[in-house]
């Protein structure tokens, strides 16, 4: 199967994206990952790449499409793949149509992740990092046991600037700015489904591997 993993920040994509890939047993391929193997490698793709990182600059697209397309031309993703952190934006979804179209072959499904603003505030903004050991905990869902100090390491927990609630607020934004109109890109494809990403993790990943089963190919 061929699949894109969509959702806002907070959805617990990563998490989910393990999951369905093992479960479907085909890669799980992002974004991050492609680009730290250019980087690491050397390759030409990832010599641009690094500049732009180096400079604080958003890596354009034609960059990105190019390590996707290299990626998704490897023998492991030939019989399928889950993609996740790309596309982010129409215009990278269709450079996406047109690679598979040259690769031979389409995407199945798009699978969206579907978390309210207010839920994802509540997930992001509880989220309680460890200077010492790492550990995210979550005041409401993994709370440590001590206000303010890690039950592991005894470090001092601290609220990343990812997490404050205005700067949610703004990856938020940009999510629907960029990311929402996928929507409109892949529902007339009847590609696009989209299911509850709320509760338990197991429970999401059941609801996404019993929606997918109607995707897959007899
Ligand atoms: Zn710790």
């Amino acid at each position: 199967m061929r699949l894109v993993l969509v959702g806002p920040p907070g959805a617990g994509k990563g998490t989910q994206a393990q999951f369905v890939a093992a479960h479907l047993a085909v890669p799980n391929i992002s974004t991050g990952e492609i680009f730290r193997a250019n980087v690491t490698r050397r390759t030409d793709l990832g010599l641009q790449a690094k500049q732009y990182m180096d400079a604080g600059r958003l890596v354009p697209d034609e960059v990105t499409i190019n390590m996707v397309r290299d990626r998704l031309a490897e023998p492991d993703a030939g019989d399928g793949f889950l993609l996740d952190g790309f596309p982010r934006t129409v215009p990278q979804a269709v450079a996406l149509d047109k690679t598979l179209a040259d690769l031979g072959t389409a995407l199945d499904v798009v699978l969206e992740l579907v978390v309210d603003e207010d839920e994802v505030i509540r997930r992001l903004s509880g989220r309680r990092n460890c200077r010492g050991c790492g550990k995210v905990w979550h005041l409401e869902f993994d709370a440590p046991t001590r206000d303010g100090i890690c039950d592991r390491c005894s470090g001092e927990l601290f609220l990343r600037d990812d997490d404050k609630p205005e700067v949610i607020a703004e990856r938020l934004r940009v999510y629907t700015r960029d990311t929402a109109p996928l929507v409109d890109y892949y529902g007339p494809q009847n590609k696009l489904v989209g299911i509850d990403a709320t509760g338990p993790v197991e429970d999401v990943t059941l609801r996404a591997i019993d929606t997918l089963r109607s995707y897959e190919k007899s």
